[in-house]
């Protein structure tokens, strides 16, 4: 068994764990990281059972795109970011795009990344309209 040293994705306190896992790659548990200095051991039950997702079947495993019968297929990343891109400059026609584009980002994401994504909103799609849902 080895134990990894990482950040719970559970939300955006970002405690710190050691995810324990099997020679063949299988998730065994989470441990806490007793000297972190958000978490200093403690976790709440999310952070110490909350990793099923990981090998859940239904997860998606690649991008998918929308075709025009309404239904999905598998893409590349290169396409999907592609495809991704080409719709924001498609909505972006003028200095200020808040009425156009909205960002979603998420609770489960640190305050680093949040902070990256107003960034992404603000200064790269000129829109003001960004939000999260600190809701779990
Ligand atoms: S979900 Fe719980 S354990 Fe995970 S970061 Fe948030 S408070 Fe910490």
């Amino acid at each position: 068994m080895k134990r990894v040293e990482t950040t719970c994705g559970y939300c955006g306190c970002g405690c710190g764990i050691y995810v324990n896992v099997a020679d063949d790659d299988t998730i065994l548990g989470i441990t806490p990281s007793y000297n972190h200095v958000v978490s200093k051991g403690k976790l709440c039950s999310k952070g110490w059972h909350g990793y099923a997702f990981v090998r859940d079947s239904r997860r998606l495993t690649s991008p998918l795109i929308r075709q025009d019968d309404g239904t999905f297929r598998e893409a590349t990343w290169d396409e999907a970011l592609e495809k991704v891109a080409s719709g924001f400059k498609d909505a972006m026609i003028d200095e200020d795009n808040t009425e156009r584009i909205g960002i979603i980002s998420s609770a489960r994401c640190t305050n680093e990344e949040n902070y990256l994504m107003t960034k992404m909103a603000r200064a790269g799609l000129k829109t003001s309209s960004i939000d999260h849902c600190a809701r779990l």
